[in-house]
């Protein structure tokens, strides 16, 4: 059985076919008709299903609706909310495959990754259960006598979650499966890329929720930039936005919520490195290396771009990573073996082709790599992961940018400081590691005056976080931190709360009134 077809049976099985979004019914001509989006597989170009769009009159009905669930949604205890949130990873877990599938199908991610993108959903779910018994406030010791301090965390408000086709999944469910047990109302506006599996996620969580008592919690808008993005975002309402995307989508979004002074987190571009030092185990750092630099077709935020290597090992590691990328296989994303699948769009490929010839006409070598394919006669949109050699002390401008696709940038240095410089050099601040068995080296890595990006690894490539950890980055990535660790404080508010129970009135900083 062909896979794609395979995987359209699991939009049966997810449901998707009676939404009243969707229509199977695919509209011919060059462009959808106004008011709806089809989204195409990457690997074939066939459109998978058509989905109407929200208008200005949808999304306002949605936001007042919003608003009032989140009056009654605050009131439920959070363990209770918990409750809410266990079942929907339950649910989750029933339908894992299917909506791996979806995601393959829609953004073009090789099985295990669509499979691995809903764990993430499962394990964030998870995460939140637990988190629902634990929304700490603090206890301070007052300086007044009779008097309690104390910090309180409550519910925020609707909260818009903005997510990128890349992640058309796990990141909704990162801030979703939080701000729920917080006691937010979620309204998630999806990438226009990937709204099918934005469709059958939110259906699921407002599915379950419903069926607990607790209908329109999960809340969806799907529409263009200028009409459902940009209302979202200046809307006041909605106290918090969450946005992952590109730096220039942040910078927009970031300045227009300011202006209402409202709340954002931002989770914008990377331009992530990795540092081979003199000592390091090489065989781990290749193996880590081709993962980073090529997963998910270099299409992940993290994903590795920036190769920096001791001059003392450039030369062996380059040839040995050159031979690995010859043997990836690159093809039909459902298909057993592949391991690299499709870029997104027509302009990704473009974005891929630019890149290579200003890196060519900069100076850059490329060592691998470097055009266009069609594996196994696919007409979708396929390139060669591709490696490319600067000379020494050319940085190469174009490296500075983060290019969505597959393409690694190698440089060398001589000493551990040059390297850190050059991992620090780019305006994004996401992700960065180093490979070195020198305890010296690493700490100076990890160190104040080591990498300046939100995640460090030793001995690990860039990319493939665990929910466990806050995730984030600093600069242009923006600064905002989700998924676990304390990332929950985001989607609450915070009241400091002074109690007297005294008789008498006691001034702080011993202040003495009349
Ligand atoms: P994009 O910026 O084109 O779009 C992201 C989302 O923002 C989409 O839903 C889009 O519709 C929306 N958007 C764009 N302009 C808007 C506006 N004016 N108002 C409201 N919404 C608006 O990004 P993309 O191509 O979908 O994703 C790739 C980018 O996302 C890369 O730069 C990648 O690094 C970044 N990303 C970052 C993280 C992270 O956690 N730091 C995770 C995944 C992806």
């Amino acid at each position: 059985m062909h896979s794609e077809l395979h995987s359209r049976r699991s939009l049966h099985s997810l449901g998707l076919q009676a939404d009243p979004r969707v229509s199977t019914e695919i509209p011919t001509g060059a462009a959808p008709p106004h008011g709806w989006v089809v989204p195409r597989s990457p690997t074939s170009l066939a459109p998978i299903a058509a989905v109407r769009l929200d208008d200005a009159a949808s999304y306002e009905t949605t936001i007042t609706q919003a608003t009032e669930t989140f009056r009654r949604w605050r009131e439920v205890p959070a363990p209770v909310r918990g409750q809410v949130v266990r079942a929907i990873g339950e649910e989750f877990r029933i339908h894992k495959e299917a909506l791996g599938e979806l995601v393959s199908l829609e953004v073009g991610k090789i099985r295990a990754e669509g499979l691995g993108e809903i764990q993430e959903a499962i394990d964030i779910a998870d995460f939140a259960v637990g988190l629902s018994r634990q929304l700490y406030g603090m206890t301070m010791p007052s300086e007044r006598g009779m008097h309690r301090l104390y910090e309180q965390w409550l519910p925020l408000g609707p909260v818009g979650v903005i997510t990128a086709f890349n992640f058309p999944a796990a990141v909704w469910a990162w801030n979703a499966m939080l701000a729920a047990v917080c006691g937010d109302v979620l309204i998630w506006k999806p990438s226009l890329l990937a709204p099918l599996t934005a469709i059958a996620c939110n259906a699921i969580a407002e599915r379950v929720a419903s069926r607990m008592g607790h209908p329109g919690v999960f809340r969806l808008v799907i529409g263009n930039d200028a009409e459902v993005g940009e209302r979202l975002v200046a809307d006041r309402r909605v106290p918090l936005i969450s946005a992952t995307g590109s730096c220039r989508m942040g910078r927009r979004v970031g300045q227009v919520v300011a202006q209402r002074l409202g709340r954002t987190l931002l989770e914008l571009g990377g331009n992530n490195a990795v540092i081979v030092h003199e000592d390091a185990d090489l065989d781990l750092a290749l193996k880590s290396v081709v993962f980073a630099a090529v997963g998910t077709a270099g299409q992940r935020c993290t994903s590795t771009r920036r190769l920096i290597l001791h001059e003392s090992i450039a030369d062996r590691f380059l040839e040995r990573l050159v031979a690995a990328y010859r043997s990836i296989r690159i093809g039909d994303p459902l298909a057993e073996g592949t391991l690299v699948g499709p870029l997104i769009s027509a302009a990704a490929v473009e974005g891929y082709d630019r890149a290579v010839k200003a890196a060519s006409e900069q100076g850059g070598k490329v060592l691998t790599g470097g055009k266009r394919l069609s594996p196994g006669g696919l007409t979708g949109y396929f390139v060669e992961p591709t490696v490319i050699r600067a000379p020494k002390g050319n940085r190469l401008p174009i490296a500075h940018e983060e290019t969505f696709a597959p393409i690694l940038h190698a440089f060398t240095y001589r000493d551990l400081d040059e390297a850190i410089a050059m991992n620090n050099e780019v305006d994004q601040g996401l992700s960065s590691a180093i490979f070195s068995l020198n305890m010296r080296a690493t700490e100076r890595f990890l160190g104040p005056s080591g990498s300046d990006c939100g995640l460090a690894y030793v001995n690990l490539g860039t990319s493939g976080a665990e929910i466990g950890g806050a995730f984030g980055g600093e600069k242009d990535t923006g600064g905002g931190r989700e998924s676990g660790s304390d990332s929950w404080k985001a989607y609450m508010r915070r009241q400091t709360c002074t109690i007297s129970y005294g008789t008498e009135l006691r001034l702080a900083q011993g202040i003495q009134f009349g």
